[in-house]
């Protein structure tokens, strides 16, 4: 060991060789510096697991370090390839923008705007301006105010409304949403005290009547989203809460969740009950997501009834979590393609990848088979089959979408080793697993992840080191 450990030369000498010497003229000093140790860790680490290659010279070491800084000086966040059919995958950034979404982003990040400013007047304006008239026009609401995101809006709707009151909430709708975000948590933030009423399975409005009392400021129903209770089961509509908040005079809230602007069911996406549905059941506020089935940027968007949303707008937690002006461009771009339905299900990546149907998947796939076909080392072999996707982002757990998926196989390796392979790329690659088999959903695949996928394809040779 000590042999090998010996051929591993010092920094120093390595900053003497002219292929180093040139990596300084590109590339800040402490870069390089930190781009050597790190080779040089990994070698000696490499010689004391016993694999590292005999008779390394000053070109292959050079090489290394160079590979080893295009690894530092690249972006940390950067694209990725979706091919697990998980169409608003939380851990892949949720919901694509549309181009016109991403050119208004572009227009207004590297120049001044009227963010909050009225043009016309040339007085002081707000920034939910830029969007509030288009969202009541889409939805029908009164008002409307736009956050960070829907924990956000939640946050303050119930810090706004409910700060030491009692919010009545069913046993069947206490969620949890990925991790950090749960209603009893949520409530105790901000400063409501939850009231549970009925059971897992079962509230009747009887159960919400019955919990009412002068310490009531607040009805609230919560999607359940990422699950689904079935068998017996019962439950009050936000219609019903609103016929008995009514008669106390006591506001009905719904946190809706995913919050979609058009009916799918036409398209097969069933269950989902649109925004403008909720707004025209009579709830006094609602809550939902800019980045899950509306297809936006990252947001929490607030609908209600004008007196309770001026409220909501003077309350201090708003400017804590106040949406940035990046999101606004990219939510009022989104936002205007839903003025004409065809425009929104062909320009919004999220409408279009679940309205895609099953029948355009597989020619999709064939056409990308036959394009790779001659492409690719001889011992990986791609074939079409039948499965299905899924929504994600919370929604709709139960429901199936058909798909068609290409399964990559490789002699000499495992679905797993493929797994891994694909995810070293320049543009990592993620697929799925299943029985064994490699999979990647031809749903959430685009168009412009093709050349990268070939790369991808081409480096699957050999198993990694050391594994074979
Ligand atoms: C997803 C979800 C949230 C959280 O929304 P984010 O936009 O992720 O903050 C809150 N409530 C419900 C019902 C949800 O489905």
């Amino acid at each position: 060991m000590a042999k090998e450990l010996s051929r591993i030369p010092k920094v120093d000498k390595l900053l003497t060789w002219p292929p180093i010497i040139s990596l300084l003229v590109d590339h800040p000093r402490p870069l390089v510096m930190q781009a050597i140790r790190g080779t040089l860790d990994r070698l000696r680490l490499d010689s004391v697991n016993g694999v590292l290659p005999h008779n390394i010279n000053e070109e292959q070491l050079a090489s290394l370090v160079q590979e080893e800084l295009g690894r530092l000086s690249a972006s940390s966040l950067r694209p990725v390839i979706n091919g697990t059919g998980v169409v608003i995958h939380t851990n892949l950034g949720r919901s694509l923008l549309s181009r016109s979404a991403c050119e208004q982003i572009a227009a207004v990040a590297g120049r001044y705007s009227n963010l909050e400013i009225d043009i016309e007047t040339g007085e002081r304006g707000e920034r939910y301006s830029h969007v509030e008239s288009l969202l009541c026009e889409l939805t029908g609401a009164e008002a409307a105010i736009v956050v960070n995101n829907n924990a956000a809006a939640v946050l303050l709707a119930l810090s706004g409304m409910a700060a030491g009151r009692e919010v009545v909430v069913s046993r069947g709708e206490l969620v949890e949403i990925g991790g950090a975000f749960r209603i009893p948590d949520v409530m105790r933030q901000s400063g409501g005290i939850l009231r549970e009423v009925g059971a897992t399975n079962r509230t009747h409005l009887k159960d919400y009547q019955a919990a009412l009392s002068a310490e009531t400021a607040l009805l609230l129903k919560v999607h359940t989203s990422n699950f689904a209770v079935v068998g017996f089961t019962a439950e009050v509509t936000v219609a019903g809460l609103v016929d008995l908040g009514r008669r106390h005079g006591i506001p009905v809230m719904a946190d809706i969740g995913s919050g979609s602007l058009l009916d799918l069911a036409p398209y097969g996406v069933l269950g989902e009950t649109t925004i403008s549905d909720y707004v025209s059941s009579g709830a006094d506020i609602i809550t939902c997501s800019g980045d899950k089935m509306l297809g936006g940027p990252q947001a929490g968007i607030i609908l209600g009834k004008k007196p309770i949303m001026d409220k909501l707008r003077r309350h201090p937690l708003l400017r804590a979590i106040r949406i940035d002006k990046l999101t606004l461009a990219g939510l009022e771009a989104t936002l205007r393609l839903y003025r004409d339905e065809r425009q929104a299900l062909a320009e919004i990546p999220t409408l279009r990848m679940l309205t895609s149907q099953p029948a355009e998947l597989r020619k999709r796939g064939q056409s990308w088979l036959r394009r790779l076909r001659g492409k690719i080392p001889s011992s990986v072999a791609l074939s079409l089959h039948e499965g299905s996707s899924q929504v994600g982002g919370g929604a709709l757990p139960l429901l199936n979408l058909p798909t068609w998926l290409i399964a990559v196989t490789a002699e000499h390796l495992s679905a797993q080793q493929i797994d891994q392979s694909l995810r070293k790329g320049r543009v990592p690659v993620l697929g799925r697993i299943y029985r064994d088999r490699y999979l990647l959903d031809l749903r959430t695949l685009q168009d412009e992840d093709f050349p990268h996928l070939i790369e991808a394809l081409q480096l699957l040779v050999e198993p990694p080191n050391g594994q074979r």
